[in-house]
């Protein structure tokens, strides 16, 4: 059996004003071909499972284009239709072939489509009219009616942070298995409650997003159910379909599939009220690490993540901790290329002054003067070793470790969310050894950085990622939404929210 494979993954945040063409794409990840298996080969990723998946079923896999980009603001018409095409002419190129199984996103949005996600499968099933057709896609998707109609069955990601991307590769290619043997009749049931959680919500390791899906999983273990999906979404893709859905596939029983999804959604529903975020103010965690006799502090600075399509300029805690004369702490990390060139310009063991971050928009904070010694320079590749991708080589461009007062700032000429304790190793910095870390991550850096916390703080900063979401101003989604709606709550917890 012959499949053909292909990604293009973005999570767009609309209202970032860094433009999403081509070049972002060069920047994080544009394979074609070969290159594709020689990067993802032994990773612990997506496309590493569906590899492995088509090795241990015996089936070729075609690659065709692998694109990903830094979460940014809306991709252009001239690079999504390039990787489209891509995508589309690797298909018809490959001969004679059996299916397709992709993996994509699930939030992208460029500016000729809203739901690129559903529109790469409509085009791909013209192409291949009735051929099996899978796609593998992330917890943050925003799932649309055009996708679910379009492909024969789809999987998403059980986990945020995002640890089960290689088994959801392996499930597709199973899946795809089942299709060509014709064991497998999908049916399916798509809901969208009318909910848009902010990312610390969607957190699975606690309540109550870890209700939603160990109910999906129960469920999957029902006879003649398939697979389940249940999505998070991304609130700042702002279109109407944006946020909590889910998706049911049974072995020809539409019926069970829609009872199933209709349970899953008033579920969802009737916990509502417990997707609210409550952050805690900077001033108020910093002055806890303070009083802490020791014990690493991990620090979320929740409001600059650079996954979610944020700067990841932000000055605000650092500016916090320097006044509060806080010492021993990492930043993780600061985006500023000009900063890293200075850095290296002035050399190792040299003294610089750079005005540090706040450059790419007025919501993050004013840039920060300060003045420190270079400890470490580096070209910011390392080798992932915890959970997320494990295997993958991470690449955040120049980087300098910057000594301000008693802390370290990493300065990074790339935007790249810390999820992995090697980003500090591979700088000389033993994170286990600080008395705390400030990540700029909204949910991510838990999977690594939980089992060497003493404690973690999600702190209330501003910010494109804020959970704040009522702030934001977004023109396009489908209304009354929760939480944005107040009559949805008819209660006080979103009065109270909104008073703090
Ligand atoms: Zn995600």
């Amino acid at each position: 059996m012959r499949i053909v494979t292909g990604t293009i993954s973005h999570e767009t945040n609309v209202l970032s004003n860094i433009s999403t063409d081509l070049e972002q794409f060069r920047r994080r990840r544009l394979l074609y071909g070969e290159e594709v298996f020689d990067y993802f080969r032994d990773t612990k990723t997506p496309v590493g499972g569906l590899m492995d998946g088509c090795e241990s079923h015996g089936f070729e896999l075609i690659l065709t284009v692998f694109a990903s980009a830094t979460p940014s603001g809306t991709i252009t018409a001239e690079a999504f239709d390039t990787l489209l095409n891509d995508i589309l002419e690797g298909i018809r190129k490959a001969g004679e072939i059996d299916g397709v199984a992709l993996h994509l996103h699930g939030a992208g949005v460029s500016e000729n489509h809203n739901d690129i996600e559903g529109h790469v499968l409509s085009e791909v099933r013209k192409v291949i009219g009735d051929k099996p057709l899978v796609s593998t896609f992330d917890l943050h998707a925003n799932n649309t009616r055009l996708m679910v109609e379009s492909a024969d069955v789809l999987i998403g990601y059980d986990t945020y942070p995002h640890v089960d991307g290689y088994e959801r590769g392996l499930e597709a290619i199973d899946v795809m298995a089942r299709l060509f043997e014709g064991s497998l009749k999908p049916t399916k049931a798509f809901r969208q409650p009318p909910m848009m959680p902010a990312l610390q919500v969607q957190f699975t390791g606690r309540y109550p997003m870890s209700r939603l899906i160990e109910e999906a999983h129960r469920m999957e273990e029902m006879e003649g159910v398939e697979t389940i999906t249940v999505a998070a979404g991304f609130p700042w893709s702002d279109f109407e379909d944006v946020g909590l859905s889910f998706i049911v596939t049974t072995n020809g029983d539409q019926k069970l599939a829609d009872r199933l999804a209709d349970e899953l959604s008033d579920l969802a529903w009737g916990m509502r009220r417990d997707f609210l975020v409550k952050p805690t103010p900077v001033r108020e965690a910093l002055r806890k690490v303070k009083a802490s006799v020791g014990g690493l502090f991990i620090l979320a600075d929740i409001g600059d993540n650079p996954g979610g399509g944020a700067p990841e300029d932000g000055t605000v805690v650092l500016r916090a901790v320097m006044e509060e004369g806080l010492e021993g702490g990492v930043f993780a990390v600061m985006w500023d290329p000009e900063a890293v060139d200075k850095a290296s310009a002035a050399g190792l063991g040299n003294e610089v002054t750079v005005d540090l971050g706040g450059r790419t928009d007025e919501m993050h904070g004013a840039p920060l003067r300060v003045s420190g010694t270079v400890k470490t320079l580096s070209d910011g590749k390392w080798i992932v070793k915890g959970p997320m991708g494990t295997g993958s080589e991470a690449d955040m461009g120049a980087t300098a470790v910057l000594q301000v007062g008693g802390n370290e700032v990493i300065v990074t000429s790339k935007r790249l969310q810390p999820t992995d304790l090697e980003l500090y190793r591979s700088l000389g910095i033993e994170p286990t050894e600080r008395r705390f870390i400030v990540v700029k991550s909204s949910v991510h850096y838990r999977a690594a950085h939980e089992p060497i916390a003493e404690e973690v703080i999600e702190l209330d900063t501003p910010g494109l990622t804020s959970p704040r979401l009522a702030g934001f101003g977004f023109k396009n989604l489908r209304r009354p939404i929760f939480p944005l709606d107040v009559e949805m709550l008819g209660i006080t917890e979103l009065k109270s929210m909104e008073d703090e």
